[in-house]
């Protein structure tokens, strides 16, 4: 299949083109860098060193002979976008490329408005895109499980039947996102579920729960080929921020009681779900949801989990809950089907002790690189 990565330099899209590339998928990337703009912005870096992208893809095409294609542009840019649908003509369109931190969301009106705009006019972009330049194209867009926020009774998977003073219906799952940027990935889902019903699109949303670990079997052919792993109060996310925390002798930094609950999963999970949903593609026409995720955790149980293998390693760290700077349930009912993915072949890494510490030990090969102002949240949401 042909297939294009947008935000294919980040975290999740990096992998994932180097995954479908060894798959023998034809794979193309687009990204704007803004990621590693951001960080200039905050003064914060990826622990581990970064190639940049024309470099990561002349390595790949050493290594493997294969080639990936790069156009360095923006979503938001339609004339661009358009082109590079023309020259790709892609069966399947992976869409990362959003501004994916609910910190930097709420920094300020000007984040807010930011990550809102970017994130929700860059989606309408590839629905245009897709319905004018290859309207058979699967859209394979990145949601994330925080668009359902923290109900009293089971999660679903996009969909929910409702019986309502004696009729039926199966309705979209009620949204209760927790950030201006979890809000902005709600709006998409509606426009997105709005152009398959209209136009005839074929989507899915994937909601991805919270993304571990570094390395899958491709970014560890070649340090120039190293995936980003992040660990700053701003961009860094619960397990991976804990285990840096971890080697440079910093507390875990749990916020309030730690009991808030999420769905977790590796990156090794991450690539091969959007390769199930790239070779099982979704009806034209079909809004199809699948919850991305494999284990359910709370903060808490994660900060243990690092403290005991940290202290395995020679590392005491303690547990200090901070005041909260989200608004957030610390203490609630969690549960989320997650079926789909698995009915259509997904087998879970899960996560060990051993897990932890490989992340553990790449953190302390590079721990000279953390900045540790960087470490504690910055951000409020009040
Ligand atoms: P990331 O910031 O590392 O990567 C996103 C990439 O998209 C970056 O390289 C950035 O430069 C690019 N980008 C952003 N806006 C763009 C635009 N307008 N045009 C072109 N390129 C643009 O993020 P990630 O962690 O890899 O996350 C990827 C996707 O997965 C995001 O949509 C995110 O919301 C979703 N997700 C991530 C996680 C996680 O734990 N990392 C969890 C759930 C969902």
């Amino acid at each position: 299949m042909n297939i294009i990565i947008a935000g294919g330099d980040g975290f999740c899209g990096w992998p994932t083109a180097l995954y479908l590339s060894k798959q023998g998928h034809d794979v193309s990337i687009i990204d704007n860098m803004a990621r590693r703009k951001w960080d200039d912005e905050l003064k914060s870096n990826s622990i581990t060193p970064i190639a940049d992208l024309k470099e990561r893809v002349e390595k790949w095409k050493e290594l493997t002979g294969k080639e990936i294609r790069t156009y360095e542009g923006d979503l938001n840019h339609y004339d661009f976008l358009k082109e590079v649908l023309r020259q790709e003509s892609p069966d399947a369109f992976v869409h990362f490329a959003e501004q994916r931190s609910a910190p930097y969301s709420m920094i300020d009106r000007e984040h807010a408005i930011f990550t809102q705009v970017n994130n929700v006019v860059g989606t309408l972009n590839v629905l245009y895109g897709i319905k004018e330049m290859v309207p058979d194209c699967h859209l394979i867009k990145l949601g994330t499980m925080g668009e359902y926020g923290t109900p009293n009774i089971p999660i679903e998977e996009g969909y929910l039947e409702v019986e309502h003073k004696g009729r039926k219906d199966v309705l979209p799952y009620p949204k209760q996102p927790g950030s201006f940027y979890h809000l902005s990935k709600v709006h998409d889902s509606h426009n997105i579920m709005f152009t398959c019903k209209v136009w005839g699109i074929r989507a899915t949303d994937l909601n991805q729960g919270v993304v571990y670990g570094l390395d899958t079997e491709e970014t560890q052919m070649d340090p120039v080929l190293a995936n980003r792993l992040d660990y700053d109060g701003v961009f860094g996310t619960a397990l991976n921020r804990f285990i840096i925390q971890s080697t440079v002798g910093h507390d875990l930094t749990v916020y309030g009681k730690g009991g808030q609950t999420r769905g977790f999963l590796n990156i090794q999970d991450t690539v091969r779900c959007i390769e199930i949903a790239a070779e099982n593609p979704a009806d034209k026409g079909e809004f199809r949801v699948f919850n991305q995720f494999t284990e359910e955790f709370s903060v808490l149980d994660l900060a243990n989990k690092v403290q005991k293998v940290a202290k395995e390693e020679g590392f005491d760290t303690d547990v200090a809950h901070l005041d909260n700077p989200r608004v957030e349930l610390e203490d609630h009912f969690f549960h989320a089907e997650n079926t789909k993915l698995r009915d259509l072949g997904l087998e879970p890494h899960l996560l060990t002790d051993e897990v932890i510490r490989n992340i553990l030990k790449t953190a302390m090969a590079h721990k000279d690189r953390v900045i540790e102002e960087n470490v504690l949240p910055s951000v409020s949401w009040k």
